[in-house]
């Protein structure tokens, strides 16, 4: 007789398995020079046998929901630092960051009436690509700061330099938050009527007047529920995935597996990883590898991008055609996403693929200020959206999602937003050691917005 309680286990062709080191043959940009070949080698080899962070199924499970989100039936929240920190791995920066995605969603599946599908750029969040290798402060030039998990943000020769040691602890920290992020959305935390009393909190602000009245539409929706005797208890719980940009490859390859049940490989760091802008070469290491993986996969479409190009990485990343696996995420800027995104969305007719289209509308909108800092314009952030909105109303295709860099702290790093944060208050508490991040009012302020457009989609 057959033992039931055994699955039977499927072995991967072992074709497969070499090819998920093919990316070693073929150029490769964004690494850390690592003082050390054998400590890296013997750091991904400890990262290899540790267990995997998300499970195959899970995985499976978000491809179907980002299919719905490429036909309109449901819309992607993707959210969170540019670069996590171990540092900021703390338990009330965890929460406030899940927090506000949680808030967000809310008011965008009331304006979208659809489901939203809520992910982190959390728990693995930790590789940078930067455009400089070197930094230059004054006299001293130092490698530039490429993300904790490969070396430290202080200008020094110590810190800078690349350390295999921290690709362990990058997993260890991820570990820890996602461990975090399941008790969050799994232990009550999540629950709808709770979420939606802190969004009133922040309808109440007198700064935010013009959301009272979408704030009381959610209200009375919530108690039409309740009243037609809606199951609360459900709606305890979210579905919460984790994502960051697959950029680090002895990182992501030992976080390579086989899934038993169908011997297919899976990037087991996250749900969903996606190449960014500076690493997605046709020809080039990140492609090959996330080709050859299932998860549902991202690449970031920058202004230039032309549709030649589109077409190629659709053949790269999804030559089955398959609904779910690809995702776009333009990042055109406020000023040219009303002529860069346009043509693509036209080719894209014209292609019997159905990638999955969702605005990044933080990495077009970057500025310095006379004093030096790094920031963004909630202005224009709004802008790209609407954008976005625009371009795919007028061409009949689908505005799938938004991806955003954001904290749940008060932080003083974008400009603008009710609270008008000027280049004064910048100083006072401005945090990233990358990117700057809408902050947490800024970020429903946003949803709100962004909420009207769904409303009109
Ligand atoms: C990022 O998402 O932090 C990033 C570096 O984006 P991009 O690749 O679009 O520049
Ligand atoms: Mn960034």
């Amino acid at each position: 007789m057959v033992d039931s309680s055994e699955d039977t286990v499927v072995l991967a062709d072992p074709a497969v398995i070499a090819g998920l080191d093919y990316w070693r043959t073929l150029p490769i940009k964004q690494q850390p020079a690592w003082p050390d070949s054998d400590a890296v080698g013997a750091a991904s080899a400890e990262i290899g046998s540790m267990p995997p962070l998300v499970f195959a199924g899970e995985v499976d499970i978000l491809r179907d929901r980002l299919a719905a989100a490429a036909s309109g039936k449901a819309f992607l929240l993707q959210g969170g630092d540019c670069a996590e920190t171990f540092a900021g791995a703390t338990a009330d920066q965890i929460r406030n960051r899940v927090k506000t995605v949680l808030q967000m969603a809310v008011v965008l599946t009331y304006g979208a009436s659809t489901p939203v599908i809520k992910m982190g750029r959390m728990a693995g969040q930790f590789a940078k690509p930067r455009s400089s290798d070197m930094e230059t402060r004054g006299d001293v030039t130092l490698p530039a700061y490429r993300g904790d998990i490969v070396n430290g943000y202080d200008f020094t020769p110590e810190s800078r330099e690349a350390d295999p040691s921290r690709l362990v602890r990058g997993y260890h920290t991820a570990a820890a938050t996602l461990n975090l992020v399941r008790a969050f959305t799994q232990g009550g935390f999540a629950d709808l009527r709770q979420v939606h009393s802190w969004n009133q909190g922040f309808a109440r602000n007198p700064a935010n007047v013009r959301y009272e009245q979408m704030a009381r539409d959610i209200d009375k929706a919530i108690k039409f529920m309740e009243a037609a005797g809606a199951d609360f208890d459900e709606l305890k719980r979210v579905e919460f995935y984790t994502s960051h940009e697959g950029l680090l490859m002895d990182y992501e390859r030992p976080m390579t597996r086989i899934d038993s049940r169908t011997g297919t490989p899976y990037n087991t760091s996250a749900h969903f990883l996606w190449v960014g802008e500076r690493t997605r070469d046709l020809d080039g290491a990140h492609i090959d590898y996330f080709s050859r993986v299932r998860n549902p996969i991202g690449v970031k479409l920058g202004p230039s991008t032309t549709p030649a190009v589109m077409r190629e990485l659709i053949d790269k990343l999804d030559p089955n055609r398959e609904p779910g696996r690809l995702t776009f995420i333009t990042r055109m800027g406020a000023e040219k996403v009303r002529d860069a995104l346009p043509p693509l969305l036209e080719a894209i007719k014209e292609v019997d693929a159905t990638p999955l289209w969702v605005s990044d509308p933080m990495h077009g909108n970057g500025l310095t200020t006379p004093t030096g800092y790094k920031t963004r314009r909630f202005d224009d952030v709004v802008d790209e959206v609407k954008g976005f909105f625009e371009a795919h109303r007028a061409a009949g295709t689908y505005p799938g999602g938004i991806h955003i860099e954001l904290t749940g702290d008060d932080v003083t790093e974008c400009l603008g937003g009710s609270e008008q944060i000027d280049e004064a208050t910048l100083a006072t508490r401005y945090e990233s050691l990358c990117d700057p991040r809408l902050n947490h009012m800024q970020s429903l302020e946003l949803a709100f917005l962004v909420a009207e457009e769904l409303a009109a989609r």
